[in-house]
């Protein structure tokens, strides 16, 4: 047998629409879900109190219901309400006025915030760099606080709508003719208050956990390169995505090879007579040793292109090239024997 509308509002037959509303206001407030999270009679009673409203707030079903009550709605097809999602959505303008919000879904979509992104930075080998590597990164990071789920409340209550905002995070300060919105001083812009803070957490909803990642470099990477892992940040907040990992790559310097773009350079000393003479000289490259031929008469500085024998190219195929540059080295250990022998070869030259 369901309760007489009039009844449940705390109305009299006469009362006015002004009136009505008023009172299911308040009714609402009192039963809201968000204040009586998991009690079941105070959602029984928010329901009433809606279906209620619903029908004496519209002049077409109030006047069948003063006519022929519960079951000449019922003729209509009036079917009450069946849960909160219907609640919310027949009565989007009062509770906009009410909370500041549409429905739970509504609020739970505005007030989702993104996790933080990461950044980590990590150094690889030169040799890595140019030919890639899996490696794993142990890295600390805030999840949400298992204890609570994220709410900082602690277990068996949640936080509670603040009473200074309704929910709104933001008050609206009236001086003169203008009003200004200003982030609620009570929750400081949350929309929620937390009177038991969650002791593991202290009430943020975070905790900090160390997470063990997989990392694929791939090759041809350099210093500067970033590599992004999309869902390895932080953890959003009410539903809101999670963060990404950018983990910044810082590259080693080699022994033998510098690096410019995917070129590697390498010096190589060679003697005053290889250079004049010319010879067969071996060369490190990144794949081993390689014979380059030094021709008759090559000068101090002179380049040899090793073609592909260079980095990766990270986008796209084929690698840089290997640059050979020579630098002739003058003897200062000379003999008397071969000091003799190169005043010869002067004096042959007429530099004598
Ligand atoms: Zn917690
Ligand atoms: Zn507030």
């Amino acid at each position: 047998m369901k309760n007489d509308y009039y009844k449940i509002l705390g109305v009299d037959r006469n009362a006015s629409a002004e009136e009505i509303k008023r009172n299911y206001r308040k009714l609402a407030m009192k039963y809201h879900p968000d204040k009586n999270s998991g009690d079941k009679s105070a959602e029984e009673k928010f329901k009433e109190a809606a279906e209620a409203y619903e029908v004496l707030s519209d002049p077409e079903k109030k006047d069948i219901y003063n006519r022929y009550g519960h079951e000449g709605l019922r003729g209509t097809g009036f079917q009450g309400f069946s849960g909160f999602e219907d609640v919310f959505s027949s009565f989007g303008d009062i509770f906009e006025d009410i909370f500041g919000f549409t429905s739970g879904r509504t609020r739970a979509r505005s007030a989702a915030r993104p996790g933080a992104d990461l950044r980590y930075d990590l150094q690889i080998s030169f040799m890595d760099a140019a030919f890639g590597t899996s490696t794993e990164i142990e890295l600390e990071k805030y999840e949400n606080c298992m204890e609570c789920g994220g709410t900082g409340a602690t277990t068996g209550t949640e936080p509670e709508i603040c009473p200074t905002c309704q929910g709104r995070g933001q008050v609206i300060q009236k001086s003169g003719f203008f009003s200004i919105s200003t982030t609620c001083p009570q929750c400081r812009g949350a929309g929620r208050i937390i009177k038991n803070p969650c002791r593991n957490c202290q009430g943020t909803g975070k905790a900090k956990i160390r997470k063990s990642v997989q990392i694929k470099i791939p090759p041809g990477v350099g210093t500067g390169s970033r590599l992004r892992l999309r869902g390895e940040g932080e953890e959003g907040e009410f539903g809101g995505q999670r963060g990404d990992l950018y983990v910044f790559l810082h590259v080693e310097s080699h022994k033998f090879f510098e690096r410019n773009e995917d070129d590697i350079l390498c010096k190589v000393p060679i003697s005053v007579t290889q250079a004049a003479l010319g010879t067969t000289i071996k060369v490190p490259t990144l794949n081993g040793e390689e014979k380059i031929r030094i021709p008759k008469g090559t000068q101090y500085g002179k380049i040899f292109r090793l073609k592909g024998k260079g980095i990766p190219h990270l986008r796209g195929f084929g690698r840089g090239d290997q640059i050979v540059q020579t630098l002739v080295e003058i003897p200062t250990d000379l003999s008397r024997k071969e000091e003799k022998i190169l005043k010869e070869l002067a004096s042959l030259r007429g530099e004598l």
